[in-house]
């Protein structure tokens, strides 16, 4: 079944906080939602599984969304993953490089993503791509930033000879104003199914449960998730 409608996006949805708030952002607006995942090799598949759940609960939040959720795409870039190998991919320690990059920086990562991406929405008729790419509080990746999403969505449109825009609501949003937009959108509900349900962990920890969700509370992934959760409820 192809969906044609304007009002149709494809979300970029890994399972993790951000893409959970994006996705039900998404779900908020947009009359057709289908969501793609990528399979790099990342240590975690613990996230793959957190997709599954996030986006039953998300159906089982609000019957409009149920309506509006359609397929998920699960893609296989193990071939990406292996030769661009991080620490989310390989056995290596979580740490800086010279540059100021995380060992945990995948290179073009994003780039990648996006275009696979725009070639899954274009055959599936859907009108945008939404992910939940955030450049305030975690600079770390340059192709988490805006000016390469323009850049990438500027490629697509000639590439594709389509317009392909890529909406980014979490963008401008430090980690409290992310909690804060998924209690807006979705109540105390939204809030208590990402906090569940989500995975952030770099390693895939699910051992622990924090007040702000599963983790290993000692990776840069977790002590950011955390901070976030804490601003947030000392802001609200
Ligand atoms: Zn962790």
């Amino acid at each position: 079944m192809k969906s044609e409608t304007e009002q149709s996006a494809l979300v970029l949805f890994s399972g993790g906080q951000d893409s959970a708030t994006a996705l039900a952002w998404a779900l908020d607006r947009f009359e057709q939602v289908e969501t793609v995942g990528f399979d790099y090799g990342q240590s975690h598949d613990v996230e793959l599984q957190a997709r599954q759940r996030i986006r039953t609960g998300l159906s089982d939040l609000n019957p409009a969304w149920a309506n509006r959720l359609g397929m998920d795409h699960l893609i296989d870039l193990r071939g990406f993953g292996a030769l661009a190998d991080s620490a989310l991919t390989a056995e290596m320690e979580i740490a800086w490089h010279e540059d100021g990059l995380p060992t945990t920086f995948v290179p073009a990562r994003n780039l990648v993503f996006l275009t696979v991406a725009s070639a899954l929405a274009y055959r599936r008729g859907m009108r945008r791509m939404v992910g939940g790419m955030c450049e305030t509080d975690y600079s770390g990746y340059p192709d988490c930033r805006r000016a390469t999403i323009d850049a990438a969505e500027k490629m697509l449109a000639l590439g594709l000879e389509r317009k392909m825009p890529i909406e980014t609501p979490l963008m401008k949003l430090t980690k409290a104003e992310t909690w804060a937009l998924a209690s807006e959108i979705g109540g105390q509900k939204l809030v208590a199914l990402i906090v569940e349900d989500s995975h952030t962990c770099y390693r895939g920890d699910r051992s622990t449960r924090h007040d702000w969700g599963y983790g290993c509370g000692e990776c840069p992934a977790c002590e950011l998730r955390a901070k976030g959760w804490r601003d947030w409820l000392a802001g609200k």
